[in-house]
């Protein structure tokens, strides 16, 4: 199984993720919490309602039996004696009016005169009285009877009597039923009366402190108040586990990011870059190119320029343009230029060695000539390869600034003395002046791709190249251009008197392997010779 240990880096960049994804799924959790609300907010809502409308309509019904019965005597005179024949009208509408349980005559003040059923008139107590404005001269009492029972009884005028008539509705039929407790939503309902008089309830109320929501609605008509509450952890999106989501969406992003977050470190620039490449260089990753400088007069090979490549341990080839300003600004240059030296050595040194026509030139940064150890330097990697002194160019570009003027003439001075040339690469290019580099003694001039990619179509171009090719002859100096992509670009060059080219019009920089193959196909004789020389006389 593949194991990775933990770096700081994937720490901090899993804590950065999960605070970018914990901001919006908080969000939504939220948004999620204030939605399980306001759909709760509107469930207890309309129960409330629903509530109260079943309280309109049974008392609606009672008060409407009350009225045809008016109507039937509207003298309530045969009613008002409570003869037989007002028991029977009083049945009839009792009949045809199915919330009402009883009819009653009562007296001003509230006392059963005589009743419809036989239910003993002392038997009950009035709780509360109120009258109903909106309900066209009724009143609603509140009645309860000694066997627990509770009934609300409206009552109205009789004709012109002062008696009047009574309707009496047991309090259970005011309460929801099936509606709220055959629901999933199952409340707690409590009726009470215009003042607060206890009228009945259904479901179990809350526990006090309980999460809940609640509602009241009232009725205009008789005054009823219907209240609904229902602990949160009822409501029905709560129940199916809205919530859930809330969670089960925040892990998947958080999942998602930590993952993001624990693979995105191996595809970054490692995390101490100059480490990696420390590490990258004893591992032998830096590996030499070579690409070929050609005779552009003879069509002969004059020798290669080094151009180091990082192939890492995955087969991926980095081109130096990535780490090689690294490479400079932490010292580690030097380092893996003399790696390079070493590693031409023993890859190509038999081959180039015994060709003592070609050259091999190395990119110097400026730094390794600030420095007059890099002489010996030079002088030891040399000393046991085949190559010799005298093949080896060290390239120092323009493009930098010279740092330490006194310094790098001394240095180059003291390389010139061992054989090695010494080229001013870019030349055309840097800040530093022509005039500037050329005091630095340099034996060989490189002409940047930048002015060969422009022979030919830009004057200036044109006259910078033949100027910098009848300066250089002038000082005894080998010109060599670089970049060259066409054969346009040779036959021009060639007119203006360049000898020497470099470009992808002969070759792309070569890994050794394909390099000594060259090297054996274009100079063949060579070989045969050198080994005829090295075979001992029969
Ligand atoms: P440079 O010394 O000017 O090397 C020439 C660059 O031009 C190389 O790029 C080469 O591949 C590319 N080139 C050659 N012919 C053509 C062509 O016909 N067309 C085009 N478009 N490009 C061509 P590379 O290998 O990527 O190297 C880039 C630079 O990295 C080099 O520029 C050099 O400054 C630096 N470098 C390479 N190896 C080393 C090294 O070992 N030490 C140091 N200090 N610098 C190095
Ligand atoms: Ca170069
Ligand atoms: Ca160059």
């Amino acid at each position: 199984m593949f194991v990775r240990a933990f770096t700081r880096w994937n720490l901090i960049a899993i804590a950065v993720g999960a605070l970018l994804a914990g901001v919006p799924s908080i969000a939504f959790d939220f948004w999620l919490g204030g939605m399980v609300d306001r759909q709760g907010r509107v469930e207890v809502e309309s129960a409330a309602h629903r509530a109260i409308a079943l309280v309109d309509f049974r008392l609606g019904q009672a008060a409407a039996a009350l009225d045809r019965l008016a109507a039937e005597d509207p003298k309530a005179s045969s009613l008002g004696a409570c003869g037989p024949d007002a028991v029977a009208a009083m049945r009839r509408a009792d009949f045809l009016a199915p919330p009402i349980k009883e009819i009653t005559f009562v007296s001003p003040d509230g006392v059963t005169l005589c009743s419809d059923r036989s239910i003993p008139a002392d038997d009950r107590k009035i709780v509360s009285s109120e009258t109903l404005p909106l309900a066209g001269g009724l009143t609603l009492d509140l009645i309860q009877f000694a066997d627990a029972g509770s009934m609300v009884r409206l009552r109205r005028m009789a004709g012109a009597g002062p008696n009047q008539m009574a309707a009496l509705v047991p309090t259970s039929l005011l309460l929801p039923q099936a509606t709220i407790q055959d629901s999933p939503f199952s409340a707690y309902a409590r009726v009470s009366t215009g003042s607060g008089f206890f009228v009945g309830d259904v479901g179990r109320p809350p526990a006090v402190g309980e999460d809940q929501l609640s509602a009241t609605a009232s009725s205009d008509r008789f005054g009823l108040q219907a209240t609904i509450r229902v602990p949160r952890a009822m409501l029905p999106a709560e129940r199916i586990g809205f919530r859930w989501i809330g969670l089960v969406v925040t892990a998947a992003i958080l999942l998602i990011v930590g993952i993001f977050a624990w693979l995105m470190p191996r595809r970054r620039l490692p995390h101490d870059p100059i480490a990696e490449m420390e590490r990258a260089l004893k591992d032998g990753e830096f590996v030499p190119y070579y690409q070929p400088v050609v005779d552009i007069r003879s069509g002969q090979l004059r020798g290669a320029e080094v151009l180091v490549r990082w192939r890492k341990s995955d087969g991926t080839l980095v081109l130096p343009g990535t780490f090689i300003p690294l490479a400079e600004s932490s010292g580690l240059i030097r380092a893996m230029t003399r790696d390079l030296m070493r590693r031409v050595c023993v890859e190509a040194g038999p081959a180039i060695g015994r060709r003592p026509a070609l050259k091999i030139s190395f990119n110097f940064a400026g730094q390794l000539f600030s420095d007059e150890n890099i002489v010996n330097e030079v002088r030891n990697i040399f000393a046991r390869s085949p190559i010799k002194l005298s093949q080896v160019v060290l390239e120092l570009t323009e493009r930098d600034p010279v740092e330490n003027f006194t310094e790098t003439r001394r240095t180059i001075a003291a390389l010139q003395g061992l054989g090695v040339c010494i080229a001013i690469d870019d030349v055309g290019t840097g800040h530093s002046g022509l005039s500037c580099m050329l005091k630095l003694g340099a034996d060989i001039i490189k002409i940047d791709k930048m002015f060969v990619d422009a022979i030919g179509t830009d004057r200036n171009s044109t006259t910078i190249v033949e100027t910098l090719v009848d300066l250089a002859h002038n000082l005894r100096m080998d010109v060599v251009a670089e970049g060259v992509e066409n054969f346009e670009q040779v036959t021009h060059l060639r007119e203006l008197g360049v000898r020497s080219a470099q470009g992808y019009v002969f070759a792309p920089p070569l890994p050794g392997s394909s390099f000594l193959k060259l090297i054996e196909a274009i100079d063949p004789l060579a070989v045969a010779a050198d080994e005829a020389a090295e075979r001992p006389a029969a």
